[in-house]
This record gives C-alpha cells, structure tokens and sequence, in this order.
C-alpha cells in the first residue's frame, strides 16, 4: 500500500481553495492602499461579534496582543493577581505579565484537560482582580461557576478562546461570557490569517472603546494620544483573508468535529485516553488530543509512516524558566504535570482525506498492538 503523508495540519489547502477571492481581495486593498483600520477589518469585526453573539468587536495584531488589550482595558496592571492555567499556551501568561500583573495557577480537570474552577477558591488573595479561562484545544471552560465565581468576589473575566472560535458552552459561544473574549487568528487556528491577528469581543461598550484606543497608541484622534498605547492594530490585508474565511469557519468546524468522531471511535478502545467532550458543551478541536504510553517512541512510529504529531505542550508554565520567577516547583499542580508527559496531538484540519484519516488510525493501531505484544 502507498503510504499516505499526513501533516499535523495543512495549511495549502484551504488557500488553495480560496486563492482567486483572496488574489482579488488583495490587489483592490493594495490599489486602495487603506493598509490599516480600513473597510475589511470593520467588516470583519461586525461579522466576528455577530457570530460569537456579541456587541461589539477589536481587530487587533495578535492574540497576545487581544490578550494584553483586554487586560489593560480591564485596568489589570502592577501588583494585580490574575488566575489561569499553566496547561495553556505561553502567550495567556506572556499577556498577565506584559500588563504588570502576576499569573497565579489553579490546576486542570483530568478529563477535560481544563481550568478545574473548583480550585478557584484556594488561590483566591486580596490581590485577585481577574480569571483568565483558556478554552484550550476546542473544548469550552465550564463558565457558569467560573461567572459566578468572578461575579461573589468582584473579578474580571478575559476569555482565552485563541483555539475555540465557534466553540459553544451551554448553546452560547465562548467569547461572550466574560468582560472580553479573546481569539488569536494566527495562520494554524480555526479561523486564520495568513500571519498574524487578533480579535477582542465584548458586549461593554466602554471596555470597546478603550481597546480600541490602546491598540492605536492610545489615540482615539490621530495625534491626540490619550493614554500611552501600543501598535495592535490589524492589517488590512489580513482583514482581507478573514473576511473571505469567515463564511466558511462552520462548515471547517463540523469538519473536524467529523474527522474527531472518527478518531474517537476508532481508537477509543485502543489509547489511554481519546478527548471528552461535556454534554453542556461543543468541541472544535483546534487540536486532537490524546494520551498513550511511551510517547516519544509512538512519535517516532508515526514519523516513520510519515504522519505528523505534536504535543500541546510538552513543559507546563509553571515549570518553565520564563514563570521561575513566580515561584512554582514541580509537584505543585500534578495534574497538569502528569498530563504533559502523556499528551500527543494527531493531525487535524478540514481537509483531511478519509485515505489519510484512515492511515492515522491504522498505524495508531499497529503501535498500540506491537506494545500490547511486547508486555
Ligand atoms: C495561539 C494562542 C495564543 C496567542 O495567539 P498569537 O496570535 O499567536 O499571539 C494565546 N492563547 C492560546 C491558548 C493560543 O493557542
């Protein structure tokens, strides 16, 4: 049989499919020559806030930079204790620490791999002004306690939805749950540029207006520099390729969630663990996670078919060099630290073949036997 490569995501594919639009999308911003805050970006964001069922919208540079937005807007700065995850990408602490703040970590759920808000309670300090939610892989926080939590002792919400676009908790989209929902649109996400981008969603007025303002040097008119901002504003021509993409974010989502089910019947049987999926909630899996034994030799045996693996993420924060400052030592959040020793993502995009598909889930199987048949 011919071997099948299987990237872990491919991104050709959904430009090859939209290359005319976007080719004239393209020439006309660059005749037009409006590279910053132009007509796309607008459009975008009223698309974007309408999907996630909120008022308003902030394109922006990067999700760190949406993070960092909503930070600030939220007046989160110096001295100011922020809970999150530390099974999460870098960039929900880099945000904590750009503002001044201090990351503080409550452990995972071990089934969701999620912010377990039951432990909420435990970390809270006079200090603690804000929760940071990561919806990480595509599976929603469970955020009616997260709200109520927040809401008993006057804290912030900032949603990490940077790898849940669509994704929905209780029929509601994440994004609309906390102060500001925060996405990254970064190229490999659900929904992508073709670089970097961000997007910052909230039904408060004010904390629009003021994100508005930080992203563009603090200016709501040109020169006239209210506070001191940043440079976070959203190019046009990125605009360009999400407002093309943006019709089409469902149909890749219920894509994946098709290949997903395939994967977790197939292999439910066969790995330590495929990914849960709450009933009050819907998974989009930006990332198919699942956990099997000796990972580092499953890796190998998947390159060796030529299937691309990764691991979302190998070192949690709390252990990293960047966070030693904060004080952690391993042993302090053992579920996030077993987990990351266990995790494997297999490939998933839209456009995955049933072939490829196919020679994922046979040669998961074949590892899985040649272990049971060593033992
Ligand atoms: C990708 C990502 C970010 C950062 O987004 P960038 O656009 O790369 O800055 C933040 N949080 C999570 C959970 C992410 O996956």
């Amino acid at each position: 049989m011919a071997s099948e490569n299987v990237p872990l995501v491919d991104l050709r594919a959904q430009y090859l499919a939209l290359k005319p639009e976007i080719m004239a999308a393209f020439e006309e911003v660059l005749e037009g020559m409006q590279l910053f805050i132009g007509p796309r970006q607008k459009a975008f964001e009223q698309e974007f806030a309408t999907y996630c069922g909120c008022q308003y919208s902030v394109g922006n540079a990067s999700g760190t930079n949406a993070l960092e937005l909503a930070l600030r807007a939220c007046d989160i700065g110096p001295g100011d204790e922020v809970i999150t995850v530390s099974n999460t990408f870098i960039a929900t602490v880099e945000a904590i620490a750009l503002v001044g703040a201090i990351p503080v970590f409550v452990d995972i759920d071990p089934e969701t791999y999620l912010m377990d808000w039951r432990q909420l309670e435990s970390v809270l300090t006079p200090r603690t002004r804000a929760i940071v939610p990561v919806h990480l892989y595509g599976h929603p926080v469970e955020m009616q306690p997260v709200m109520d939590f927040a809401r008993a002792h006057g804290l912030r919400v900032i949603e990490d939805a940077s790898q849940a676009h669509g994704a929905t908790y209780q029929g509601q989209r994440v994004g609309s749950f906390g102060d500001v929902g925060c996405f990254s649109l970064y190229f490999s996400k659900n929904l992508g540029a073709f670089g970097e981008a961000g997007i910052c969603t909230t039904n408060n007025a004010d904390l629009a207006e003021k994100m508005r303002m930080y992203r563009d040097h603090g200016s709501r008119v040109r020169y006239l520099h209210e506070v001191i901002g940043s440079n976070a504003r959203m190019d046009e021509l990125q605009a360009a390729v999400l407002l093309i993409k943006m019709p089409h974010l469902e149909r890749w989502n219920a894509a994946r969630q098709a290949h997903a089910q395939t994967y977790t019947e197939q292999l439910r049987d066969v790995v330590d663990a495929v990914p849960v999926v709450r009933d009050w909630g819907s998974h989009v899996y930006c990332y198919y996670v699942i956990q099997i034994p000796q990972r580092d030799q499953f890796r190998a045996a998947l390159q060796e078919e030529g299937i691309g693996t990764n691991i979302h993420y190998p070192t949690p924060l709390h252990l990293q060099p960047a966070c030693a400052q904060y004080g952690y030592k391993a042993g302090m959040l053992p579920v996030t630290e077993a987990l990351a020793s266990q995790i494997v993502s297999l490939p998933m995009y839209p456009e995955l073949t049933e072939k490829q598909l196919q020679h994922v889930i046979n040669t998961v199987k074949k590892y899985a036997s040649s272990l049971a048949s060593n033992r």
